[in-house]
């Protein structure tokens, strides 16, 4: 991939580390790796010429900063929200009422990150600080996902009114048992914790994670593509033949009523109890 041309990129870059391995980084420190529209559509951008470029055989995700990503962001999303581009299917992102946010988180969560989920090169998340709601999205999206010993998970979109973040994927990844307890507690959870679950290959210190990561990535970039690619297929079918990919449309269903519930009631798709005090709407001035 040649890096000396500008990307154009805004809210991330993209290295070429070593020869076949592509490294995409989020990098909008300042708000913690918040994901706005413009990162979102500029991953989806990164993603694809990454699968475009023959040359890359191994993708990493990494992330610069403290965090990792500390999710959507909540500010655009409750404010004026730019009208997505189509990458996915749906269409009617500025209809009135349920219609249009339906469409624009089919847009922009759920089809995203099923995109990203089925591209046809091995993906490796590197995972260091927060990683929170939406942070999960990107993370579970990828092959595998390395994490540093100060990584921290956490979906607290319960709290919020919300049955979990849009990608539901909580059961496949933790467990029933232990999805339920993180979506209930909305804890913060530690790397190793993570890490005995299943839902993380290696736990590294954090000035080993991007060697470590690299290391893996290069490994991979070595073994022959169709047979990388198909075992990536092979494991993707197998898990949506368990039914991940209907129970996660499923849950999406659901999402968007807990989210049209907050409309009625609280007039914003979230209930703003919990939400952070900086983001909850201010009572009118008298
Ligand atoms: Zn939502």
């Amino acid at each position: 991939m040649d890096t000396t041309e500008p990307s154009g990129f805004e809210t991330l870059r993209i290295e070429a580390p070593a020869p076949g391995v592509a490294r995409i980084v989020l990098d909008r420190p300042e708000a913690r790796n918040a994901q706005n529209l413009a990162m979102l559509y500029e991953l989806n951008t990164a993603f694809d010429r990454a699968v475009a470029d023959p040359g890359v055989r191994a993708i990493v995700l990494a992330a610069s900063g403290p965090h990792f990503s500390s999710g959507h962001d909540l500010r655009e999303r409750l404010g004026e929200t730019p009208r997505p581009r189509t990458v996915g299917t749906w269409s009617g992102f500025d209809a009135p009422g349920a219609e249009g946010r339906f469409a624009h988180e089919q847009e922009v969560y759920l089809q995203m990150t099923r995109r990203w989920r089925e591209l046809s090169k091995p993906t490796i998340a590197a995972v260091h600080g927060q990683c929170i709601a939406g942070g999960l999205m990107l993370a579970w999206a990828c092959d595998l996902i390395v994490a540093a010993e100060d990584a921290r998970f956490r979906d607290p979109v319960v709290a919020m009114g919300v049955l979990g973040v849009e990608w539901f994927a909580h059961p496949w990844e933790l467990g029933p048992r232990k999805a339920k307890e993180l979506l209930f507690l909305a804890e913060s959870w530690t790397a190793d914790e993570a890490h005995r679950l299943g839902m993380v290959n290696r736990v590294v210190p954090r000035e080993r994670l991007d060697e470590t990561v690299l290391e893996m990535a290069v490994r991979i970039a070595a073994m022959p593509t169709l047979a990388v690619r198909l075992a990536k297929e092979a494991v993707n079918r197998s898990v949506d033949i368990m039914g991940q990919s209907n129970a996660i449309d499923a849950a999406f269903g659901l999402h968007h009523v807990c989210h049209a519930h907050n409309m009625l009631r609280f007039g914003l798709p979230v209930d703003p109890a919990g939400l952070p005090e900086a983001l909850r709407p201010k009572p009118p001035q008298a």
